[in-house]
């Protein structure tokens, strides 16, 4: 790769980058961050997107091993792909192609455009995908992608309703994953106060809550869940509490009405989450808006830096709006990982029609339903973790904690069988029914006491498939 080309691409991308980058330190209206962005026609979003993708394929054939390799292997030149009406030239890249080129080039791969040079002049932190599929993808990025990171997470969090004069109480393990930094470095380009709840017991963060009112509560949803259960255990309400806001992001919960639904009574509170993932970060792709509170549950998806399609969870081709399909992102954001047509891999439906908030930027119907590499297959029946979870959820009167098991009979045959608290064992009968009816699967079940499962802390574990373990 020629070093000129590559500063030269590369100074291109950055000025296209700060180009588009309006209201970068300040909200441009009381509702909306950057209202001229986050009320652009639809032509308007196209013109930006086309923009930037003009000036991102050449950067990343000069600045990218893995790019430039693939883009000769398909026989493309950096200048075939200049527009959205481009892209599906460029076949969807997944996580297993990372991954083969992490081992390949061990250990930060080859698929940014980061490398040592630059993480010497200007590195910020290192980020890394959770690890739940396969070898952990790792991601270096820069100084200029924390302005781009904080500034998106803004705009998010300003559709939230969150203020000055907000505190935001984020409980994380500030371990090197995307989430929780990027509140917290988009609290700061804000002005909005918050504590940092890191490496402390849900006891010890229930005294925060009640000693110190943070009025939002930053977490997965299962901690949210185990959160308001330790503070009734200690004789403290989180409906009574200060928090006005939960918001949430790591796990789907704003599109699994039973599991919104507890969240929001436990703790009197509005749900708004975060969908996005670490490989096209910085900051979320997906957030909540005042309006999907009142209505369906929707997501928006912020189209002038990213690229959302829905693809065929088969042959991978874009899906017509209205369908259900995966969802695959452009990240047109950063200095150190762009990527064309990461496989984020959801489910949902797209609406690109205006939304009551002004925002015109297109809307997941319904939120997420899970990932398509979650998808558990018994006997030929397939279903997502998400549903399972919709239907034990809608069982009143459970504990939070579940758990999925998956086994091989000692006859051969796979079954299930759902473990689920309840001080009345009658009620197994009303979970088996209610997974037949919305899983169109059969599944045993069993009444454990109350406080038998072991509490979820952080991302919660509940499918343990045990199948793979006897061959
Ligand atoms: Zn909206």
């Amino acid at each position: 790769m020629s070093h000129h080309r590559a500063t030269q691409t590369r100074q291109h991308w950055l000025e296209t980058l700060a180009r588009y980058r309006v209201d970068p330190d300040a909200p441009g209206s009381a509702a909306h961050w950057s209202p001229s962005l986050d009320c652009a026609s639809r032509d308007e979003l196209r013109a930006i997107q086309d923009a930037k993708l003009a000036a991102l394929t050449p950067f990343l054939y000069e600045n990218s091993a893995f790019y430039r390799r693939r883009l000769d292997r398909l026989g493309l030149l950096p200048t075939d792909l200049r527009t959205v009406d481009d892209l599906p030239k460029w076949p969807v890249v997944d996580k297993t192609e990372m991954m083969d080129d992490l081992k390949t080039a061990p250990p930060f791969g080859t698929y940014t455009t980061h490398d040592d040079a630059l993480w010497a002049a200007r590195g910020w932190m290192m980020f890394s995908s959770s690890g739940s599929t396969g070898v952990p993808r790792v991601f270096r990025y820069s100084q200029i992608d924390r302005e781009l990171w904080a500034w998106a997470n803004a705009r998010a969090l300003h559709a939230f309703g969150i203020r000055p004069g907000d505190t935001v109480l984020i409980c994380a393990g500030y371990g090197p994953h995307v989430f929780a930094w990027g509140v917290q470095f988009a609290l700061a380009k804000m002005g909005v106060a918050c504590i940092p709840g890191g490496g402390m017991t849900g006891e010890a963060r229930a005294m925060l809550i009640d000693r110190f009112k943070p009025t939002v509560l930053t977490c997965t949803p299962s901690y949210a869940l185990h959160l308001g259960r330790v503070m009734l255990e200690r004789g403290l309400d989180p409906a009574a509490s200060s928090v006005r806001t939960i918001l949430v992001g790591g796990e789907p919960a704003a599109g699994i009405e039973g599991t919104r639904r507890r969240l929001e009574e436990l703790w009197n509170a509005r749900l708004v989450e975060f969908y996005g993932c670490t490989e096209v970060s910085p900051h979320c792709g997906g957030y909540s808006c005042e309006a999907s509170a009142r209505g369906p549950i929707t997501a928006h998806l912020m189209e002038d830096v990213q690229v959302w399609e829905l693809v065929d969870p088969e042959t991978q081709r874009p899906i017509l709006e209205g369908g259900r399909g995966l969802t695959v992102c452009t990240s047109l954001n950063s200095e150190s990982s762009p990527q064309l047509r990461f496989l984020v891999g959801d489910y949902t439906v797209f609406d690109s029609g205006r939304c009551p908030c002004g925002r015109t930027h297109v809307r997941a119907v319904g939120s997420f339903a899970g990932r398509a590499d979650e998808l558990i297959n018994l006997r030929g029946i397939k279903m997502y973790p998400v549903e399972l979870e919709a239907a034990v959820r809608a069982v009143p009167g459970l504990g939070d904690e579940y758990e999925i098991v998956i086994a091989t009979a000692p006859n051969g045959l796979d079954v299930m069988t759902a473990r689920v608290e309840h001080a009345d064992r009658s009620v197994g009968v009303h979970v088996a029914r209610e997974i037949q009816t919305r899983c169109e699967v059969r599944c045993d079940v069993e009444v454990l006491a109350p406080g038998t499962l072991p509490k979820t802390e952080f991302k919660a574990r509940r499918i343990r498939d045990t199948r793979g373990a006897r061959s």
